[in-house]
């Protein structure tokens, strides 16, 4: 029974790959300097997999950026502008074209626009997506995993290389032509993957691992058959090579008879998101193939709990023999913070539930232990994990009998605004008293330097909390101003006082821990730090009501209370996985709710609930959709409609597209709703329009992640596009986001012309 991991992380337990990257795109390091902190991570990982008993250690799974960008460049699918790089400068090599591919590139005279950019799957991590021309020839064009492969072996670690598979990288690129579709592309790169198969059995790879996370997705059967394509030419050409093929996120459900019928050695199913397959499998699978089991969670931080993997383990030996059984994590660790022993301030995380927990590194010994328990009856390990997993389940510090009463007495009326949206609207404008049009923003203001600083500096203690409140105080008030001066109409306190949309709340809420190292890998150099929902969640104190009634005292015109929504707070964080995730997402909307009413009896008459991740939650199989979307929207009901007829709720929601989601979204009925379209130059309003949204709208008229100032003209234009659309008294105008991001000079400059904008249609409409 062999010990298998799909991937490592790759930014280094104290982020050293973000520092060194950050270091050479400021000309700081050298790209020496640069390669050799990555092979030291890589050297790092693969000796802590060995040392950890993992017989099956991936390589490839390092990557400076992204590994599906890697991919794109050992395939040679590097679009044609980025080959003017190298001509531009001498000294320019392949890792330039590299870089520029991921960040774009504005130098030498160029200016070329990086890849696209999006999710990886259903998680946080995002990957670069390739883009694909009908003609479209790949060649094989870096040597990155066979000299990875190398300096493992130099190491004396024969690892198993991994691959994301041909189907999956087809289907996770775009088609940048019309006219065919990619996966007729495959003939093509497959001729590639043989070329690697090839130089990587020549270097001495028995195994080689390929991610096929597409199985995880509803198929055609287009693309059921590409697999069978690949799987049947890859065994056919190469019959003594070991093929793993990995499949994670999700369960293989209606993909699962194609995928046990794969000619490959080894098939790894995710046994944490979808256990119930797992008989299934066991009847699929036919000799010799062999299955891996994902039984550790590489989604999360939770220490597992080995009577129940053990079931899955001796189940699967008494079916196949040991011989044709792998212990694994769910799915590649990239997604788990690296080591939990470096977690040591009390304060943020108890060694109470610390003790609960395990990070990448703890994952690598909890396979191991598995291992041992199951083969060599190891009783002490296990009566040591039985004791951990009993204390968490019974531990008063996660249970609160109160908070699930709550829960429980939630009844229908819980979720009902007191009167319909007309008789809403109605006596909102009687009691706002605002222009038509009336202009906003989305809630932060440009989160500078000093202000940066001095929350740190608040953290550590070095300042009072005096001190700080009055420097955030002065902040407030001169947003307030500067907002007044500038003719807005509903005005914000500007979330001076907030690191972060969610962390803030976290530290505000019962139920939520925190680390100071528990970094996953966003994108690139960028890294996040989800907080960690561990118990019941409760607000001992009111969060925000004393920024939103100190920025309300200083005018007459309406602030907008600020807060985040339990859907996006949820999804930005680690949560239980001891109860449902709606449970949770419910919690949250309860201490929502209660926010909500403390605001509003604080004088609050406007309050944003922000639910920027409602649609990156959306389950990956079509079948799950609704379940989500109708908790989602439930919980959003909780969350807001506790209040007044004339208190007036908007909600916010970036850069999503809505067509698909639309109904669920006028379901939430939030009184106003601001969402991004000034990029796709209001085309998502159609979504809004087809459906007769029976709302209020605020469509952004200006993109706040680039420093550009719009004219006003453009932002009329836009307006004017709205307003083909939607009634006119429906219509608000901000930006298409928060604008913390920003610096003040190009904000003050865009949001004049923004309220001029409004002004221009209030006078010609
Ligand atoms: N109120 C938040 C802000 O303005 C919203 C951020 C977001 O939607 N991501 O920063
Ligand atoms: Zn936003």
């Amino acid at each position: 029974m062999l010990k298998n991991n799909l991937g490592y992380p790759r930014i280094g337990s104290r982020r050293e790959l973000k520092k060194a990257c950050e270091a050479y795109w400021a000309g700081k390091i050298s790209q020496t300097e640069l390669l050799e902190t990555g092979r030291q991570i890589r050297l790092h990982n693969w000796q802590l997999q060995q040392q950890a008993g993992i017989d099956l250690i991936p390589s490839n799974d390092f990557s400076l950026y992204d590994h599906v960008l890697d991919l794109s460049l050992t395939v040679g699918a590097i679009p044609a502008r980025y080959q003017e790089i190298l001509n531009a400068n001498p000294q320019n090599n392949s890792l330039d074209v590299y870089f520029a591919m991921a960040r774009g590139y504005q130098k030498e005279g160029l200016d070329i626009k990086a890849l696209e950019m999006t999710k990886w799957y259903d998680t946080n991590y995002h990957y670069l997506v390739p883009e694909f021309t009908k003609n479209q020839t790949f060649s094989l064009s870096s040597d990155k995993i066979f000299n990875e492969f190398d300096e493992a072996k130099s190491a004396g670690i024969l690892t198993k290389p991994v691959l994301l598979g041909p189907v999956s990288y087809l289907l996770l690129g775009k088609e940048k032509e019309a006219d065919f579709h990619r996966l007729e592309l495959l003939p093509r790169l497959l001729s590639v993957y043989y070329d690697i198969i090839e130089r990587l059995t020549q270097q001495g790879a028995v195994w080689i691992q390929f991610d096929e996370p597409c199985l995880a997705l509803d198929l055609s059967y287009k693309e059921k058959d590409a697999l069978r394509t690949a799987y049947g030419t890859i065994r056919t050409r190469f019959p003594q090579l070991k093929i793993m093929l990995a499949t994670y996120f999700d369960g293989l459900r209606d993909n699962l008879l194609v995928a046990s019928l794969l000619p490959v050695c080894t098939l790894h199913v995710d046994l944490v998101r979808f256990p119930s397959q797992f008989e299934n499998l066991l009847t699929a699978i036919h000799e010799p193939m062999s299955l891996s089991l994902g039984v550790v969670d590489g989604r999360n931080i939770w220490k597992n709990d080995y009577t129940r993997s053990l079931t899955f383990i001796q189940k699967a030996i008494d079916k196949l023999g040991e011989a044709r059984v792998m212990i694994a994590p769910s799915c590649s660790l990239l997604h788990t913070p690296c080591d939990l022993e470096l977690e040591k301030d009390e304060t943020r995380l108890p060694s109470e539930i610390k003790q609960w927990m395990a990070f990448a590194k703890q994952k690598l010994q909890e396979i191991n232990d598995l291992y041992l328990i199951a083969t060599q009856g190891n009783d002490a390990k296990w009566a040591q994990n039985k004791a951990d997993i009993e204390s968490r389940r019974r531990s008063p510090l996660i249970h609160k009998p109160h908070v699930k009463q709550r829960i429980d007495a939630l009844s229908e009326a819980d979720t009902q605004r007191k009167s319909p949206f007309s008789t809403r609207q109605h006596l909102q404008k009687a009691f706002l008293q605002l222009p038509t049009f009336p202009t906003t923003t989305i809630g932060s203001f440009p989160q500078t330097d000093a202000i940066r600083q001095l929350r740190a500096r608040y953290k550590s203690g070095e300042i009072s909390p005096q001190h700080y409140e009055e420097i955030i105080e002065n902040h407030t008030k001169e947003a307030i101003k500067w907002q007044e001066e500038i003719g807005l109409d509903v005005l914000v306190h500007g979330e001076f006082e907030r690191n972060d949309m969610v962390e803030y709340f976290g530290e505000l809420l019962e139920g939520y821990a925190f680390t100071q190292n528990g970094w996953v890998q966003s994108y690139g150099s960028r890294c996040v730090k989800p907080p960690i929902i561990y118990g019941d969640i409760e607000r001992p104190h009111p969060m925000t009501v004393r920024w939103a009634t100190y920025a309300q005292s200083l005018t007459s015109k309406p602030v907008k209370g600020m807060l985040t929504g339990p859907i996006t707070i949820l999804q930005w964080s680690f949560v239980r996985d001891d109860q449902a995730r709606s449970e949770t997402m419910f919690q949250l909307a309860l201490a929502i709710r209660d926010e909500v009413l403390d605001l509003e009896k604080a004088g609050i008459r406007i309050i944003q609930i922000d639910e920027a991740a409602l649609r990156e939650g959306l389950p990956l199989r079509k079948s799950d959709r609704q379940a989500y979307l109708d908790h989602s929207v439930k919980a959003f009901r909780v969350a807001s409609s506790a209040v007044a007829d004339q208190t007036q709720i908007h909600t916010h929601m970036c850069y999503s597209e809505f067509n698909d989601i639309i109904e669920s979204i006028a379901e939430m009925d939030a009184d106003v709703i601001t969402i991004e379209t000034s990029r796709s130059q209001m085309e998502l309003l159609e979504a809004f329009y087809t459906f007769n949204y029976p709302n209020e709208i605020g469509p952004g008229v200006y993109d706040i992640h680039s420093p550009r100032v719009p004219s006003v003209e453009e932002m009329v234009q836009l307006l004017e596009k709205a307003l083909a659309v939607l009634p006119a008294d429906h219509l608000w105008v901000n930006p298409d986001c928060g604008l913390k991001t920003r610096r003040w000079p190009e904000t003050e400059r865009a949001l004049k012309n923004m309220v001029q904008a409004a002004q221009h249609v209030r006078e010609t409409i």
